[in-house]
């Protein structure tokens, strides 16, 4: 056992001193991020801050999307921005000296309220009583008109900030305060914040203004990396432009690989899926490993025309891919800079990394 340990040690710690490419983790609590680091991880290559809306929080979540005034949404945003300060600030604290890329929220509304179909049973239910109160009158009300068919292809990521005045300032406000007060305490915090979902240059430049105009105003414009997530094949196409507006690329090869072939991620299993791999159609779902002829085309034609615009783009992955040994391979291929994976991944990322640079 012992011996065995030991050469797998051994193994790694090669595979270190060759690797080219960074390995990260994925990590949204302390408790991961620590997790990650004893497993070798060199810092946080996504942190997905929409599990910080949830539990207790969801109430103020809500009062924020029923907000119809400027007053009411900046009261909930008050309620939750100390709390998003003391989620980076520990999250932060377990990076020291690592770099931490922070997600801006991402997913759609919904998620954050009720479902439609139980509300509205409800509310029928207390309106025959002569009972339903007007909260769950507003909130059905709410939830309706937030419905989509395809809320994934909806108002989610970068959408949501540019619809939702002060949201994404909030949570830059919460990440920058935080950082200063760890600096203050003699700590080296180092977060890096990143757009999710941008397929247009438009979108990216509005949001990166906003960002450093919250930056500058907390006085740590200078420190603080802004960069997008590649994940639609548009932002694939135009990265030349979107390096302009990017200090990093991150590719979301989880919606990159939906986007691209049309299927959804979280349905494609259950669907179909299942069927071409017993049928032998397909040897791997593309979820699980990059396919390079057509995902990982877009990736390499995002690096390319990235680079061609910044030369020295600093580029990742933080899709699922990011922790598959074929994947690695590929991603060191194309010239990336790090992978970023789950934290029970990292020891094989470092490994795999080791072997495609001996490749
Ligand atoms: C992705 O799309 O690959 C990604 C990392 O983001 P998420 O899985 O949160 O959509
Ligand atoms: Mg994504």
């Amino acid at each position: 056992g012992d011996e065995l340990v030991a050469s797998v040690h051994r193994l790694i710690t090669h595979a270190d001193e060759v690797r080219r490419l960074g390995v990260r983790t994925n990590a949204d609590t302390a408790d991961d991020a620590a997790r990650a680091r004893r497993f070798g991880a060199e810092g946080i290559g996504l942190c997905r801050t929409e599990h910080m809306f949830l539990g207790e929080r969801r109430e103020s979540v809500e009062r924020l999307i029923l907000a119809d005034d400027d007053a009411e949404r900046e009261a909930a945003l008050a309620e939750l921005e100390p709390l998003q300060r003391g989620d980076f600030l520990e999250l932060l604290k377990a990076m020291d000296g690592l770099p931490v890329t922070i997600r801006l929220i991402d997913p759609p509304l919904h998620e954050f309220l009720p479902s439609m179909e139980e509300l509205a049973v409800k509310v029928a239910v207390a309106r025959e009583r002569g009972s339903a109160s007007e909260h769950d009158v507003t909130l059905l009300a709410a939830v309706e008109r937030l419905h989509e068919q395809n809320p994934m292809l909806g108002l989610r990521g970068v959408r949501l900030g540019l619809v939702i005045p002060g949201l994404f300032a909030m949570q830059v406000r919460a990440i920058a305060s935080a950082a200063v007060e760890l600096r203050a305490r003699g700590k080296d915090p180092r977060p890096e914040i990143m757009i999710p979902l941008v397929g247009a240059v438009q979108e990216l430049q509005l949001v990166r203004d906003e960002v450093s105009r919250v930056l500058t105003e907390v006085g740590v414009d200078r420190e603080i990396p802004i960069g997008t997530m590649i994940e639609l094949p548009r932002a694939a196409v135009i990265a030349d432009q979107i390096a302009e507006a990017a200090d990093f690329f991150s590719f979301g090869t989880n919606d990159l690989t939906q986007t691209t072939w049309g299927f959804s991620r979280d349905d494609v299993e259950g669907a179909f899926f299942s069927r071409y791999l017993e049928k032998g159609i397909f040897a791997v779902s593309p979820f699980e490993s990059i396919d390079r002829e057509g995902v990982g085309a877009l990736v390499r034609t995002g690096v390319e025309r990235g680079r061609a615009t910044k030369p020295d783009l600093k580029l990742g992955v933080c899709g699922e891919h990011g922790g598959d040994p074929d994947s690695i391979h590929f991603f060191h291929e194309v010239g990336l800079d790090y992978v970023s994976c789950s934290p029970f991944r990292i020891p094989v990322a470092r490994l795999e990394a080791g072997r495609a640079a001996l490749d």
